[in-house]
Order: C-alpha cells, then structure tokens, then sequence
C-alpha cells in the first residue's frame, strides 16, 4: 500500500541533486503509476532551447538517467511553441496541462520550479491511460513542494552566493560523476539492465574529450584599489554572465575564489576548445563594464585523461594561466601547446613544471 509519508521520507533522504530527481521520478511513479514519466531540463546554447530528458522511467523498465554533460545538444529535441510542456514553462506556475497523446493517452505537464527564479527550468511530463484526478494532482503538487525545498538546499550548498555559479567545493564531486566513464556509467541505468542501448550510449561516450580551462580576471587588484570592493563585486558577477552565455548548457562553470574561474568543457578536440575559450576571451575583451571600463581575463587550458584527478588537471591549467600572465596577460594558454612546443616542461621528479 502506498504512503505518502514513506514517500516524503525517502525523497527527504537524498544527499545529491542526481538522486534527489531520481527520487522524485520514483515517489510520483508510485504514487499515479503511469505509463511512463520523464523529467525534462532545458538546455540552451548561443540560439538554441532544447529538452534533456534527464530522467526517465517507462512502466517495466530501469530508470534511465542522462547525465547533462554526455549529452548530445544536435540531437535534443527542439523546444516547439504551444506544446504542452512548452506552454508549461511559458506560464511557470502550479498549472496543469492536459493533452491527447498521440496514441489517447493523457499527458500532463508540471513546472519542476514552479515560481522559483533559480536559474534552471525543467518540466515534469506524465503519460497515464486516465486523466490525473484532482486528489492525484494535489499529491503531486505537494510531493513537489518537498523537491523544490530540497532542491534550493542543494543549490544552496553547490553555489557561489556572489555569481551563482557551481562553487569549488563542488567542483570534486562532479569533475567524478561527470568526467570518468566508469562512474557516469553507473548512473544510466539502474544494476541489472546493462540494455543494448546502454552498452551502445557508452561507446559514443568513448569518444567524448574533455577540458579544463582555468581563468583569472587580470588586475583585477587594481579594479578593487581604483573603485572599491562594490564595484569589483559587480565586475565578478558580470564575468560570471559572460561565462554562462559563453559556454554551452552542459558546459560546468565554476567560481573557484577572488576572481578565478574553472569550466569543464566537452569538445570534440583540442582546437574547438581553444576556441570556445578564445570566444569567452575576446567577449571580455569587448565588454565595457559599467564604470569599471574594459577587463580583461587570461586563461589556461589543460585536457583531461581518463585517470586524471582533478588537482593535477587544475595544476597543469594554472600553469598554462601562469604562462599567460608573464607573456602579457589577456591571452589564452594551452597546457599541451606550451608542452609540446617545448615552452613549458614537465618536472618528472617532482611534478612541477620549469618555465623558459
Ligand atoms: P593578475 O593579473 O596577475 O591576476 O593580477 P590580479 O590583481 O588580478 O591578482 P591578485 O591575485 O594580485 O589580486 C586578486 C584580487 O582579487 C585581490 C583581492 O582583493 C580581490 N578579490 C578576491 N576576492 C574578491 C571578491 O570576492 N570581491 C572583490 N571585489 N575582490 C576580490
Ligand atoms: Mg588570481
Ligand atoms: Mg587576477
């Protein structure tokens, strides 16, 4: 029998925000049991708005989880204009909408962040053979309430107060789940249904390469010295916008301190993430900050092996950084280029690195 206390109880026990979603998925397929549920996240790029289903749970299969930074953005379906679950995001209230799905079946759409400003959208979509009464509308209305508390308490502890960027404290834990095979694995597919689609989804992810790029404002002592410490707050939340629009929805961008900046980058190779970190350079370059004037910001790029941790992949980026603040600041550094060019090298004893 169901209880909805029971339910409450183990969404209020999730720890991290992958389970907490998974969680949700569960507590609501039990409580309506449908014929499937899909928790849908917007991912955006420079023109585009694409749904990620993120999680999704068919009746009588494994959960299906899809990590944002595995995602393929070309092919996400497109956010269309006057769908359910666009019109759901466009009023971004407790509002339900009811449709036919295509083969009869009820189709209902809920806010994931009903009300709530946190920079991040998502829509809970439900297909059942009946239409959702008011009495099962209600519960999940309130099993709502409970996820979204939790959920401002996760994004509470993972997020810069200043920027609302990723904090470094978090940095850790997602540079693992995200960036080794070996764990992203376990969290697509429930223990038990290694699915040929499964096995399939990993290949692909063979191929993904990932990035670090390292960024710091430069004189950004003088910035404080010359307007105050205000003024140089702004600054810092401005380059934290600068970075969000630069890089893509499944890019991670984090505020690692003061005025330094971390993203993790999934790019096919190294020239296009050189690139997408010249982009972000060139824009700094370009802006004029209110009362601050131009700011310009180096950067160093380091790629990531697969038996990489995360400190010597930072380490490697600072030095690149390090490298582009000596040879005149507002440039981008890529480890691997200096390294091979010979211009920085490896200190096989101690792990440092010599500069010329
Ligand atoms: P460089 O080009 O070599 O990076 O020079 P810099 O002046 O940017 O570097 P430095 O590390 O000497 O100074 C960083 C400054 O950032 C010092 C500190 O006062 C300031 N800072 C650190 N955190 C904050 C913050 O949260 N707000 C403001 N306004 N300033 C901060
Ligand atoms: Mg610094
Ligand atoms: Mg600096």
């Amino acid at each position: 029998m169901f209880h909805l206390i029971d339910q409450i109880a183990t969404l209020t026990d999730q720890r991290d925000r992958v389970a907490l979603d998974r969680a949700l998925v569960r507590v609501l397929t039990k409580l309506l049991e449908p014929i499937s549920m899909t928790l849908y996240m917007v991912m955006h790029d420079a023109n585009d708005q694409r749904w990620l289903p993120q999680i999704v749970l068919r009746r009588g299969s494994a959960v299906e989880v899809n990590d944002p930074m595995h995602a393929d953005f070309r092919l996400l379906e497109r956010i269309e204009n006057d769908t359910p679950r666009q019109r759901c995001l466009e009023v971004n209230l407790p509002v339900v909408e009811q449709a036919e799905g295509l083969d009869g079946d009820c189709l209902t759409c809920l806010p994931l962040f009903a009300g709530h400003d946190i920079g991040e959208t998502g829509v809970i979509e439900i297909r059942s053979i009946a239409r959702l009464d008011p009495l099962a509308l209600a519960s999940i209305e309130r099993v709502l309430r409970i996820y979204r508390n939790m959920h401002s308490m996760f994004m509470y502890s993972e997020r810069d107060a200043l920027t609302g960027l990723l904090n470094r404290k978090s940095f850790e834990e997602t540079f693992y789940r995200s960036l080794r095979e070996d764990r992203a694995a376990d969290t697509v597919v429930d223990a038990g249904a290694q699915s040929d689609a499964h096995l399939q989804r990993r290949r692909v992810r063979l191929g993904e390469q990932f990035w670090l790029a390292m960024i710091d404002v430069d004189h950004f002592k003088q910035v404080n010295d010359q307007f105050g410490h205000q003024i140089g707050d702004e600054v810092l939340i401005l380059v934290g916008r600068i970075l969000k629009t630069t890089f893509r929805g499944y890019d991670r961008v984090y505020r690692f301190g003061g005025e330094e900046f971390v993203v993790l980058l999934r790019c096919p190779d190294h020239a296009a993430a050189l690139l997408t970190v010249e982009r972000f350079r060139r824009k700094m370059e370009q802006y004029r900050f209110p009362q601050a004037g131009n700011i310009t910001a180096s950067a160093g790029l380091s790629s990531i092996g697969a038996s990489d941790a995360p400190d010597v992949v930072c380490n490697r980026a600072d030095q690149a950084v390090y490298y582009a603040k000596r040879h005149g600041r507002n440039r981008v550094c890529s480890y691997d280029d200096l390294v091979q060019q010979g211009l920085l090298r490896e200190d096989v004893r101690d792990g440092g690195v010599e500069l010329f």
